[in-house]
């Protein structure tokens, strides 16, 4: 009890009005996709581990010993103390995986994108005109708001707006900046890459691209749609929170903007270096990825039948091209309880509503991971057609 509760309660109660009141929900990661939740065992259609990486043996066995070589904790910032040939060889071999010169390992993907961020804006001596999509992640959002920087949205992958924007703005001074996600978390749709660094070389506009759900996934070997432009990204964000199966993040591009992030970057210079255990899962995970392009053609042959299911029976899965399906219900309580109905039919997803996604788009994510099987989608697939609303059936 503290004499502040009643503000908490309060705010808690207004949420809870309005079914926003968010909730955690304790539950046991099992192998195959799986979860156990209030004691029942669920597929997991809830969770990031594209490619069921953060169970595979090779992970575990690196993370425990490096956590054996280098200790459970690195002791400091990497600037003070923190930077172990752990920390210098995993960057080393992702700088080369992504085919750029250096890359720099952050703490979380929230981080990167909030700290990276002002850096950026803050190097040379012009403001910064920053252009971006209307769907990036709130990180972004915190980023632009820590540098006092206000975002000029384009519509949702739509780069004629883009394009638009720039034209609008060609006689404001000022350094240009293109921020955009590969694949976008919520509606599982990739940006168009090739026109995307054709634009930002055109307009001289600095892009930036977080790669959080192709990382792993998508691309050539697996290592981001960047891959598609080599050397044409002006920075690349990543994580290893999801397909790469354990946790940070990245960002990749030129030595020299490395060595200036180093040196400008808050969230990289103030925080401690990320722990030796997970720098060896990461390790595992670079040298395994790039070669699981027979896991990514299964998982991507899964979403297709998924979205398929899902026209068929009517239900909007947006523009979605990847392992992320949107099923869209539009309402935020008829959503919450197909969220429901689907978890007593054994399938885990999570409900999708404002403020995270627009007002009225409330939706399930069901997020596939190459370790479902065929057999486990004929599941869902049937689970989905019991447990949506009756005018949609699956
Ligand atoms: N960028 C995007 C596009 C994301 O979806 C997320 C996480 N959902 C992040 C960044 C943050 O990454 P992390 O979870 O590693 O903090």
């Amino acid at each position: 009890m503290s004499r502040f509760d009643a503000d908490f309660e309060e705010a808690l109660g207004r949420a809870g009005a309005q079914n926003r009141r968010r909730v955690l929900r304790p539950l046991e990661p099992l192998d195959g996709g799986r979860v156990r939740l209030d004691g029942r065992e669920l597929i997991d259609l809830s969770s990031n581990d594209y490619l069921g990486l953060s169970r595979h043996p090779a992970l575990i066995e690196r993370s425990r010993e490096w956590a054996g070589r280098y200790g459970t904790g690195a002791g400091a910032s990497r600037l003070v103390r923190g930077t172990f040939a752990a920390h210098a060889g995993v960057e080393a071999k992702l700088a080369a995986l992504k085919g750029a010169e250096a890359a720099l390992l952050f703490a979380s993907g929230w981080q990167a994108n909030a700290a990276v961020l002002p850096a950026l804006f803050a190097a040379g001596d012009e403001p910064a005109l920053v252009f971006a999509d209307r769907l990036v992640h709130a990180s972004f959002h915190h980023g632009c708001q820590a540098a006092g920087v206000r975002q000029l949205r384009f519509r949702h992958n739509d780069l004629d707006h883009l394009e638009q924007l720039l034209a609008d703005h060609a006689g404001t001074p000022g350094r240009r900046f293109i921020l955009t996600e590969s694949v976008f978390s919520m509606d599982g749709d990739q940006a168009d890459i090739a026109r995307l660094v054709d634009i930002a070389e055109r307009r001289n506009a600095f892009l930036y691209l977080d790669e959080a759900h192709a990382t792993g996934v998508l691309g050539p070997r697996g290592m981001g749609l960047s891959g598609l432009a080599p050397g044409r990204v002006d920075l690349v964000m990543g994580t290893f929170s999801k397909g790469m199966g354990s946790f940070g993040a990245y960002v990749a591009g030129s030595r020299a903007l490395i060595d200036y992030l180093v040196g400008a970057c808050s969230g990289f210079i103030f925080t401690t270096a990320p722990p030796p255990p997970v720098l060896g899962a990461i390790d595992a995970a670079l040298d395994l990825a790039p070669g699981m392009d027979a896991e990514r053609a299964h998982l991507q042959r899964l979403a297709l039948r998924l979205r398929g299911s899902l026209a068929e029976a009517g239900i909007d899965t947006l523009t979605s091209t990847t392992q992320i399906v949107p099923a869209v219900i539009g309402e935020e309580t008829r959503t919450l309880e197909a969220a429901r109905r689907l978890e007593a039919e054994g399938v885990l997803t999570v409900a999708i509503r404002p403020p995270t996604v627009p007002k009225g788009s409330s939706r399930l994510r069901l997020a596939l991971s190459a370790a479902h099987s065929e057999a486990d989608l004929d599941r869902i697939i049937a689970a989905l057609r019991t447990a949506l609303p009756a005018r949609q059936p699956a």
